[in-house]
């Protein structure tokens, strides 16, 4: 009997995109969406190496954490649940748990698939920013938190799941095909195309540039055709499509 050759697939090592410096410092927020990128390339250009199983129909079905962790070499295990923890007296419901020192991964089935997946990325953040955390538990996080009392790992763990799971590039390119304009901007004409009721009413019910994002994150038609809303197919939270739309600057009321 002849043995045949165990295929070991190729692993991306995390220190391949980013080596903190000695002196730690700050991450600007470019530089961050340059590691994501850079990540996002690196499993696009190689996806049959890393993926033989797969075929991949579009861009956007590589912004899964599940499967760069795959590529990272990690252990991915989604769990019914992954119990409860305690910080600063207040315990939460565990929603993700990463130990980068084993490299495993752990996120709950206890929320809903718009919050495992931002969770996921926010882990998937700590895997390539943070290689010394140790085990760290995190809470349900669905890109909303903003930037108010998080820590600097915390927020740095966001913005790469904020870049990672939304690249600019796709989310304009995604806007512009359902909305036929750069920056949308409500009129007489693009409220009937959103169906969401009259300008007037819909003028309304925007009284800041939030109302606004958060429906056009939400929009199931336009202009007569149904589709799929931006949340939905990013796989994130209306909120979190609602923000992302908002920095890339691409409506006004
Ligand atoms: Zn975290």
């Amino acid at each position: 009997m002849v043995d045949r050759p165990v295929r070991v697939l190729p692993v991306i090592h995390t220190n391949q995109f980013f080596r903190r410096s000695k002196r730690g410092g700050r991450l600007s927020r470019q530089k961050i969406e340059a590691i994501a990128r850079n990540l996002q390339l690196e499993l696009w250009s190689r996806r049959s190496e890393f993926f033989p199983n797969r075929t991949f129909e579009s861009p956007l079905e590589i912004l899964e954490p599940s499967l760069a962790f795959g590529a990272l070499g990690y252990q991915f295990k989604s769990g019914t649940s992954i119990g409860q923890h305690s910080q600063d007296n207040v315990t939460f419901e565990v929603a993700g748990l990463i130990d980068p020192s084993r490299n495993r991964v752990q996120i709950s089935r206890q929320f809903p698939p718009a919050i495992r997946n931002f969770t996921a990325a926010h882990e998937l953040g700590h895997a390539i920013l943070h290689h010394n955390l140790g085990l760290h538990r995190d809470r349900a996080l669905d890109g909303s938190a903003g930037s108010g009392t998080r820590d600097r790992t915390e927020l740095e763990a966001d913005i790469f799941a904020t870049y990672f799971l939304m690249p600019s590039k796709q989310v304009r390119k995604s806007f512009t095909q359902i909305f036929q304009t750069e920056k949308f901007e409500l009129n007489e004409q693009t409220a009937f195309a959103l169906n969401a009721g009259d300008y007037d009413s819909i003028r309304a019910r925007c009284g800041t540039v939030r109302d606004l994002s958060r429906i056009l994150a939400n929009a199931k038609q336009y202009n007569g055709a149904n589709i799929v809303s931006l949340a939905e197919l990013y796989r994130v939270s209306v909120e979190a499509m609602a923000i992302r739309l908002e920095e890339l600057d691409l409506l006004r009321i």
